[in-house]
């Protein structure tokens, strides 16, 4: 509304023209009455709409003319048309879809609100706060710990943009009818970046060493492995909530791995027995020793009834005989190449082959009832430069 102060110069009066909605109203002499009668409907009206920020619609003005000699005007007519014409409405802030208004919102709060709405189809509150909480503050993004997500960009895909406006009163929507004008209106396409931050398991790794002391053959695990820690930054591009693409942009290992050591034997076997004999089963008992027995000579001592069927050599040696015999049945021989030799006989089946080094201790077979044989039992020999000699001299239950 334009008011200009009256002039009252000599012989010169001032008078106003009302213009309203694009037509001539008429002319008045009394500009304040106009002003009277605008303020008025605009009271009456913020009875009704007491939240908007209500004024004379924007194409209402008043123009002052200094005229010389006033003609007669129709002042109280002019009024009387002004008053059914004018038009109070409210000041807004248009929400416009590719450059159509589609809705009318209160003020430019209400249609941030409107967008954050229409976001929220796509993104978390919490998430949404993140984003502007960044944008706002403008110290670029938070480091992210385990398990958070955050926005990095937001692109609504569609043209979608407000300006400030004049609207009936009764027209304005809220943030959230305007939110659901906008996603009726169109398929509103909305891409969202985002990073993401994940603990991830560091796989150990296993390392193999050589260990003199360890016979060739044999390993130890000399450290146990662990699994470390790393934290992994994803970024991730999804469109209309759905994710396109997860891509891993970084990571930091924050336990480290502890790495398996496994030590394997490069020791030579020994093929020279230590002279000194360990029993040949594991358990048992003699159920008959060396001697005279059923009207002959029984060559070694029978081992039966043992916690468990392997066979173990009696010392370190090298295997001379493996196989089926007559009366041994499945039998090893080994030599164990200091002029003793020692026989296990009846055995189930043989772990071993000829040429084989063997140490101390180590399974050969396991114990059976093949050849001459009645029950499951062990026959052991040991023979001292071809002589047959008592085991029972050497070894013990
Ligand atoms: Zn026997």
């Amino acid at each position: 509304m334009h008011t200009n102060p009256a002039a009252a110069e000599d012989g010169f009066e001032t008078i106003y023209h009302i213009y309203n909605d694009g037509n001539y109203v008429g002319a008045v002499n009394e500009g304040e009455k106009v002003e009277e009668l605008a303020a008025a409907k605009l009271a009456l009206a913020e009875e009704d709409f007491t939240e908007l920020d209500l004024e004379p619609d924007e194409s209402f003005s008043m123009i002052a003319e200094q005229v010389f000699e006033p003609s007669e005007n129709n002042e109280q007519e002019v009024l009387e048309k002004l008053d059914q014409e004018l038009d109070i409405k409210a000041a807004s802030f248009a929400l416009t879809l590719d450059g159509e208004v589609i809705a009318q919102l209160k003020d430019r709060s209400a249609y941030d609100a409107t967008i954050r709405e229409l976001l929220l189809a796509y993104a978390s509150p919490e998430e949404l706060d993140q984003w502007e909480e960044n944008k706002r503050t403008g110290n670029g993004l938070p480091e992210l710990e385990a398990g958070q997500t955050q926005i990095t960009a937001i692109n609504i895909e569609d043209s979608i943009s407000g300006t400030r406006d004049q609207a009936d009163p009764e027209t304005i929507s809220t943030p959230e009818e305007a939110a659901e004008i906008l996603l009726a209106a169109k398929d509103i396409t909305v891409s969202v970046e985002k990073q993401q931050k994940e603990e991830e398991n560091v796989k150990f790794e296993t390392v193999e060493k050589e260990d003199k002391n360890l016979f060739i053959g044999e390993s130890e695990v000399e450290q146990k492995g662990k699994d470390g820690e790393k934290q992994v930054l994803y970024k991730m591009i999804e469109k209309d909530g759905e994710q396109l693409e997860r891509e891993a942009v970084g990571e930091a290992v924050t336990v480290e791995p502890v790495e398996k050591i496994v030590l394997n034997g490069t020791k030579e076997l020994p093929s020279i027995g230590t002279g000194e004999f360990v029993w040949p089963a594991q358990g048992g008992y003699i159920s008959s020793k060396k001697g005279p027995r059923w009207g002959k000579q029984h060559q070694g001592i029978d081992i039966a009834q043992p916690d468990d069927f392997a066979i173990l050599a009696s010392d370190h040696g090298v295997v001379k005989t493996a196989g089926m015999h007559n009366t041994f049945g499945n039998h090893v021989i080994i030599d164990h190449n200091n002029g003793f030799e020692t026989i296990y006989a009846h055995l189930d089946s043989i772990d071993v082959k000829v040429g084989d080094k063997l140490t101390q201790g180590t399974k050969l077979g396991v114990m059976g009832t093949t050849g001459r044989s009645t029950g499951i039992h062990l026959h052991f020999e040991i023979h001292e430069n071809g002589v047959n000699k008592d085991p029972l001299n050497y070894i013990s239950e």
